[in-house]
């Protein structure tokens, strides 16, 4: 039998705790709640879970100080849940390795669908090397984009920053993690490369590169592949 992913939740108000709990039980996830960071890291510790929803503002410490240390020993997912004005907080702990963000309040299907794609993405990440969205294919191991059956031109930049999202399907990347990444170190501040980049890809790999569907845009954070 498939044994039950377990997700910590890292929440210090019993109201979302409640509510997010009942959601995850609902769709079969077992759950465990932690109020604060110090409990926090003694209970990632000993239960070793999947996936971590981590809010930013806990109690004792800043959900960042979990992050920080939790990162020091496990790759699992984290998604952060925090306040829709804390643009510069969400943004920090993407670059310090979270997966992904909410913004409070959000949705039972949108938390849902992220804590899937989450784990989803760390089944990915280990097995194949080939990764599908619309009537493309990406081949990882081969380095070639196929478009409809067609092979599709990209340069080597554009391969590298296609591949990275590629990679992270799923995961929002930061403009600070991508160009770090496929540019290095001095492009960081150079956003508009990534502006220039993503146009070129959406141009060659969406059905309508005005409206994409796939290589999509979150504002003032990064980019996103979504398959
Ligand atoms: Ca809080």
């Amino acid at each position: 039998m498939k044994t039950q992913h377990l997700i910590l939740l890292l929440e210090d108000e019993t109201e979302i705790r409640r509510f997010v709990r009942s959601a995850l039980e609902a769709e079969g996830y077992r759950v465990h709640e932690s109020p604060d960071c110090a409990r926090g890291l003694i209970d990632a510790a000993s239960r070793r879970p999947d996936l971590v929803l981590l809010d930013l503002g806990l109690p004792d410490a800043d959900g960042m100080e979990f992050l920080r240390r939790f990162r020091g020993w496990s790759q699992a997912p984290v998604i952060v849940l925090s306040a829709r004005s804390d643009e510069t907080a969400k943004v920090a702990a993407l670059d310090l390795g979270a997966d992904d963000y909410l913004s409070k309040p959000f949705g039972v299907a949108e938390l849902l669908a992220r804590v899937r794609a989450a784990l989803r993405r760390r089944v990915t990440g280990e097995q194949g090397s080939t990764l599908s969205f619309g009537d493309v294919v990406i081949d990882m191991g081969r380095q070639s984009v196929h478009r409809a059956g067609s092979a599709v031109h990209l340069t080597p930049m554009e391969y590298r920053l296609l591949e990275l999202l590629a990679r992270n399907a799923g995961a929002l990347l930061t403009h600070r993690q991508l160009l770090r990444e496929v540019w290095g170190p001095n492009a960081l501040g150079n956003e508009h490369y990534l502006r220039v980049y993503m146009g070129r890809l959406r141009h060659k790999l969406e059905q309508q590169p005005a409206r994409p569907r796939h290589l999509l845009t979150e504002s003032g954070a990064g980019y996103r592949l979504v398959v």
